[in-house]
This record gives structure tokens, C-alpha cells and sequence, in this order.
């Protein structure tokens, strides 16, 4: 049974205090922890799945440990996941995968645009594989229950009218909000949904620490929630005000202040900046918010050192953040180029418990 972190680590502080303690293993078929698991890996020669379960394992193996084993060794094959835009894209694929060995896709929609071609098809694709729609709060629509082998022709169809992978699981940006905008809102100051389109597209190739969301409002009625996430932009009478390290969750913090009142090329060379320092600087998994506490000297060094025009940093930051935005790609579009990859998408292993789910 998985348990969710925060109530995880209270659990586990009160079963140390009786002397107790959460099993960690992987499942019956693996039972030792995960990382214990990687390091057998790494140790030994065996690279496919059948000969680590016949090596190592019990049994059939499930859904859950197929999902590992396959994880470990496809960063194994992709050691260097930094030199790439983004994650490996099977690697990236794997991390949408939902319970009972079904698949979740989603489809990047910047501004939450999407055209009544693209939603027509996103209907015919659902009723032919039996794929259940869901609206998020990411302005994005995911579509659930999809079988490992019907994947690339269903992104074989979403992508011939437009459609690209998004990346709302890892290290990566997962979408920039927005509000209505300036074409549907009489409130709007400026052109939200263009400048979030254009964020999403300029950032989603980054692999950061930890997972990113972005949002624009066009106004500060602040209806796209910007003050709340990693990075915030809301439009005022003089242009742009940008907020960072804001967080949602148990104990919400709204962002700070790192710009004010600047125009677009200002503002985005700004955010390349914190983004690009945010990168270089946190621990895997920090979010901004944790990130900028720890900031030597907090916001106000870091504005410093963002409105520096004479330091060293301009040419090597935007010579990074260019690099990434050259090498950004469509996940799915890499696998459906390459038959190597396209050989890893065979009936998967289904825990036997779970027969009738989706039937
Ligand atoms: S934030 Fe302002 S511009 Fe955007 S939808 Fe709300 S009121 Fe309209």
C-alpha cells in the first residue's frame, strides 16, 4: 500500500518510537526496498526485465516492480539525463503510467487552447479505446485507462492534428495558467493568454529540480493564480509584475516580488535568469519557494543579481537557456521515429488482482 509522504513520515516517527517499523520493500515479487533494488542492478550484468525477475524476483512480477526495474534500466541506458532537454522519452512516458497498468494521456494545451478539430478527435480516440476524459486544474485533458500497446497509435492520431506530449509528471515544467485574457476579459491590461503560451513553450523542455507550474493573470484580479506558484506574472497599467517561489498545498506562501512593471523582453530574460540559477543551484527536488529561503542574502541579493547588467552571468545563462529551447521535443514523437523505442510498447504485465477495472 502506497502512503502519501507527510502522513508517511509521522507514521514512521511513531512506529520508531515503539519500535516498529513501515515495510519499505518494492512488492512480493521484489522484497527488498527500490534502492536496494537499483543497486543490484547496477551491479550486475543483467539488462532486460526477464532475466533481472528470473535472477532476483518471485513469481510473475506486477505492474508496479515491471515499472522499476524498467525505470533503473533505462537511466542506465540514458546515464546523463542533464545533457538532454528533457528526460529520456521513454523514461518520461513511463512516469504517466496510473494504477492498475493502465496508462494516463496528456496532451500539452498551452493557454488551454485547444481547436474543435483537436477536441473532436480527442473524442473519437477516447471512444475507440475506451479512454476516460477528465478535465484537470492544469488547463489540460487527460485522457485515462490506456493499454501500453494501444499507445502509439492513439499519439500517432493526437499528434497528426497538432497535439504534443506534455510532461505533467517529473522534473519539468507541467503548464503555465492562465486567465481569460485580453480577447475575452473586458478587466485584462495585457495579453495573458499569448504571454503563457509563449512561457509554456520557451520552458517546457527544461528538467529542473523538481516539477514547475507557471501562470499569467491579466490583471490583478490574479484569476490564473500566479501568486501561488513557482513563477507568477500578472499584468498591471505598466506592464509586468513577476512573483516567485510561490506555493499551494497544506501551507500556502505566496510568491515574492523579484520584478516590477517591466515590459515582456524584460520580464522573460529576468525569469531565464532565476530559473537558470534556481537550476544550477537547488537539490533535487527543492521547489523555488524552499530554494529562495536558503538563498544566501534572500530576495534582495537575488534581485541584485538578476538586474546585474555587467556580471558574467548574461552570456553563459542565455547561451543555456537557448540550448534548451533548441533541444526541446515531442516525447512521443521521438518514440514513434525510433523502432527500438517503439519495441518496449508489448501487452504489459497486469497484476493478476486487477482483471475487471476497465473491462
Ligand atoms: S485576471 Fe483579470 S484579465 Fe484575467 S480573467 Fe481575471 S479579471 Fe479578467
Amino acid at each position: 500500500m502506497k502512503i502519501c509522504p507527510m502522513p508517511k513520515n509521522i507514521l514512521t516517527k511513531e512506529l520508531e518510537q515503539q519500535n516498529q517499523s513501515i515495510d519499505n520493500t518494492l512488492c512480493e515479487h521484489f522484497p527488498i526496498t527500490r534502492k536496494e533494488l537499483k543497486k543490484l542492478i547496477k551491479g550486475t550484468h543483467l539488462r532486460t526485465w526477464e532475466a533481472i525477475l528470473a535472477e532476483h524476483g518471485y513469481g510473475e512480477g506486477c505492474d508496479h516492480c515491471h515499472k522499476v526495474v524498467t525505470l533503473v534500466l533505462q537511466r542506465l541506458r540514458n546515464p546523463s539525463p542533464k545533457t538532454a532537454s528533457i528526460k529520456d522519452p521513454i523514461e518520461a512516458f513511463i512516469a504517466r503510467s496510473n494504477k492498475w497498468g493502465r496508462y494516463m494521456i496528456t496532451p500539452r494545451l498551452p493557454g488551454g487552447e485547444i481547436t474543435a478539430e483537436q477536441l473532436r478527435v480527442l473524442g473519437e480516440v477516447s471512444t475507440e479505446f475506451k479512454l476516460t476524459p477528465k478535465i484537470n486544474l492544469g488547463q489540460h485533458i487527460d485522457l485515462f485507462g490506456a493499454k501500453l500497446e494501444d499507445l502509439p497509435q492513439i499519439w500517432k492520431t493526437l499528434i497528426a492534428v497538432g497535439f504534443e506530449s506534455g510532461h505533467t509528471n517529473g522534473r519539468s515544467l507541467g503548464m503555465v495558467q492562465t486567465c481569460l485574457g485580453e480577447k475575452w476579459c473586458g478587466h485584462a491590461l495585457k495579453d495573458s493568454t499569448g504571454l503563457a503560451i509563449r512561457l509554456e513553450h520557451r520552458y517546457k523542455g527544461l528538467l529542473a529540480p523538481a516539477k514547475l507550474k507557471g501562470a499569467v493573470s491579466g490583471c490583478t484580479t490574479e484569476c490564473a493564480g500566479a501568486l501561488h506558484k513557482d513563477f507568477g506574472v500578472v499584468a498591471t497599467e505598466k506592464g509586468w509584475n513577476l512573483f516567485i517561489g510561490g506555493k499551494g498545498g497544506i501551507k500556502p506562501h505566496p510568491g515574492v516580488l523579484l520584478v516590477r512593471n517591466v515590459q515582456e523582453e524584460v520580464l522573460i530574460h529576468s525569469l531565464d535568469r532565476f530559473l537558470l540559477l534556481y537550476m544550477h543551484d537547488a537539490k533535487k527536488g527543492m521547489k523555488p519557494y524552499a530554494w529562495l529561503k536558503q538563498f544566501d542574502g534572500g530576495i534582495r541579493a537575488l534581485q541584485d543579481l538578476i538586474q546585474q547588467k555587467h556580471s558574467n552571468v548574461p552570456a553563459t545563462v542565455e547561451a543555456k537557456m537557448k540550448q534548451y529551447i533548441d533541444s526541446t521535443s515531442c516525447d512521443w514523437q521521438k518514440i514513434l521515429e525510433d523502432p527500438q523505442h517503439l519495441s518496449y510498447f508489448q501487452p504489459q504485465i497486469i497484476d493478476s488482482k486487477v482483471t475487471s477495472a476497465f473491462e
